[in-house]
């Protein structure tokens, strides 16, 4: 008998239609002869309705509450899905995250996993039942409170699961048929990649693809847990994610140069004009910013002006953390020495992403041709061993995508479909 654990997105429980369609996917997989253990994600738009909702209450929510406050979403569709089941004659019984052991670290919406024990979730399947465990949400043995995982955090309790109680696959549910070359919304010739490698699958979702959770990504892969990226629309084979080092001898696949194109709209960029070119104060910029537990992306500094003996330095952050560190930098004013500081949030991040493109020459000549041809400037840029990254305004980061897509080949013949979301 196999285990699989199967994880179904928002947009896959959207309402109570979605919930019965789910539902009877999970029996044909019981029916199979499987042990299946589900994670499941807030109905819809849900996670963002209640955020909006903490927002009209109060600008800064406590995080605490917060917390609460999310973890209630997947509450809502875990139960509804149980249900569901049972009303299809198979036993299920439905957990959230602590009752299903999901322990994680104190550090309210950005939690991480420390320890799962899953001994109700044993006890359940050894009775012969279907597991239904709330997505994204964990308990923290420290604080003795509720948490989150941050946004998209239902991944990584499915792989969690996945790796805790040694099961066979982790299938992802979601609205498109799996990981495609680029996001299907963005752009529409994308193509559905049949297999991505676990390092490549990181860098895109490190860079915006939220197709899958980047800490479920980094989970699996530490843990060997094979995934499948699905649709719950139809019954058609999806995207593996693999590392290539697990493989058996002989089974190395050919590399393709790109796996695809990510875009990234949640970054702002901070230019602290001005800055003493002399040495440490990069160094102090920098602590006063790590200080905000801001999430620093790229970083440039400009030549000096040699007249002035003064140079600025920018860089990308979540916008998220962009109120914090500007308030920061700007108490330090004095101590660090600057002119001004500038804020800007209409930026977009496009980045290149390929394992091959540690032997491949011309990639970024290539990738430069393309945005120069489409009339797209460039503002930044940074790289790593299989990743090139390129700031642009934020309205023609969409075309930046298409741009290149179309340039390094990538495009397929037909549109990708979208089966359901928002987008959101
Ligand atoms: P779920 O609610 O199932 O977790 P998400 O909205 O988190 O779904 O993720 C699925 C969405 O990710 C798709 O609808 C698509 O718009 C977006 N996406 C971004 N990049 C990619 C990509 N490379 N391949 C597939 N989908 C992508
Ligand atoms: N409901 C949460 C979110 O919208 C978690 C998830 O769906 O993965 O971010
Ligand atoms: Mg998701």
């Amino acid at each position: 008998m196999s285990l699989i654990v199967q994880k179904f997105g928002g947009s896959s429980v959207a309402d109570a239609e979605s919930i019965k369609r789910v539902a009877k996917r999970i029996v044909e997989t019981r029916k199979a002869g499987n042990d299946v253990v589900v994670a499941v994600s807030a109905m819809g738009d849900t996670t963002d309705e209640l955020l909006d909702l903490a927002a009209e209450v109060t600008p800064l929510p406590a995080p605490r509450e917060l917390d609460m406050l999310l973890s209630s979403g997947e509450r809502i569709s875990m139960a509804l899905l149980a249900m569901a089941i049972k009303s299809m004659g198979h036993d299920a019984r439905s957990f959230t995250g602590s009752q299903a052991g999901m322990i994680t670290d104190a550090t309210h919406g950005a939690a991480r996993i420390v320890d799962v024990t899953p001994v109700r979730l044993r006890e359940a399947l050894d009775e012969g039942a279907i597991v239904i465990v709330a997505g994204f949400q964990g308990f923290s043995r420290e604080s003795r409170d509720i948490t989150t995982l941050g946004r998209g955090g239902s991944d990584t309790t499915a792989v969690a699961l996945a790796a805790a109680l040694d099961a066979d696959v982790c299938e992802i549910y979601t609205d498109v048929d799996g990981v495609y070359t680029s996001d299907p919304r963005v752009v529409k010739k994308a193509r559905k990649l049949d297999r991505i490698t676990s390092e490549e699958m990181l860098e895109l979702a490190a860079s915006g693809a939220k197709v899958l959770h980047i800490r479920a990504v980094e989970f699996a892969r530490r843990h060997g847990v094979i995934l499948h990226v699905r649709s719950s629309f139809n019954n058609s084979e999806g995207t593996i994610v693999y590392d290539p080092s697990r493989l058996p001898e002989g089974a190395a696949v050919e590399e393709s140069v790109i796996a695809g194109v990510a875009v990234d709209l949640t970054e702002a960029k901070i230019t602290v004009v001005g800055v003493p070119d002399v040495p440490g104060v990069a160094a102090k910029i920098f602590k006063i910013v790590a200080n905000t537990n801001a999430n620093v992306d790229m970083i440039v500094q400009n030549v000096s002006a040699a007249s002035t003996g003064r140079t600025d330095i920018s860089f990308t952050l979540p916008k998220s953390d962009g109120e914090r560190a500007l308030t920061a930098l700007s108490n330090s004013q004095e101590t660090v020495g600057f002119t001004s500081l500038q804020y800007d949030d209409q930026i977009g991040k496009l980045s290149l992403v390929g394992a091959a493109m540690r032997s491949a020459t011309g990639v970024s000549a290539r990738l430069f041709e393309a945005l120069y041809n489409a009339g797209i400037n460039i503002e930044m840029i940074s790289t790593s061993e299989i990743r090139i990254s390129v700031v642009t305004r934020a309205d023609s980061v969409h075309a930046a995508a298409r741009a290149v897509h179309t340039a390094f080949e990538l495009d397929g013949d037909d549109d990708a479909v979208v089966h359901a979301g928002t987008g959101r």
